[in-house]
């Protein structure tokens, strides 16, 4: 294990996104607003769209889909570090389909909340920074 950081909880944050807002557009303008430099996001809700990317690792791409159909968000699950001097947040999700089954990515813009639940803890510590990798080809934690 690589450890990068170590932190206290500073501030806890709950909330809401209003209905029709895009959930990553509203969440990045969200964490640079409240200009959190290292912390978490959670949250849980429903949207009536959804854009997600899966990362593909020898292509070096995402492959992105957007989802036209009402779903449940039963987790988003995220980070906020700083890339290019910003508060930035990296988001994930797990959707559930009308039919029961799950589907799940990285968040991109193009997802219209229904109704959405948030908590951002903020941590107390040094920035966290994100630079390119080589290795991966992403923006990934950078050590140091
Ligand atoms: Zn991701």
């Amino acid at each position: 294990m690589k450890v990068i950081g170590e932190y206290k909880a500073k501030r806890i944050i709950q909330g809401r996104v209003p209905k029709g807002e895009d959930l990553f557009k509203w969440l990045t303008e969200k964490v640079k607003e409240l200009n959190i430099k290292a912390g978490m996001v959670s949250g849980i809700g429903a949207v009536t769209k959804a854009t997600i990317g899966y990362y593909d690792q020898i292509k070096r791409e995402y492959v992105i889909k957007s989802f036209n159909q009402p779903m449940e968000v039963l987790s988003l699950k995220g980070n906020i570090s700083v890339k290019d001097g910003v508060p930035f947040a990296h988001l994930h999700v797990v959707l559930g389909k009308e039919d029961f089954t799950a589907i799940g990515g990285h968040l991109f813009e193009g997802s219209e909340v229904f109704a959405f639940e948030f908590e951002i803890v903020e941590f107390e510590g040094k920035v966290l920074q994100r630079g390119f990798d080589e290795q991966t080809g992403l923006y990934l934690w950078q050590e140091g």
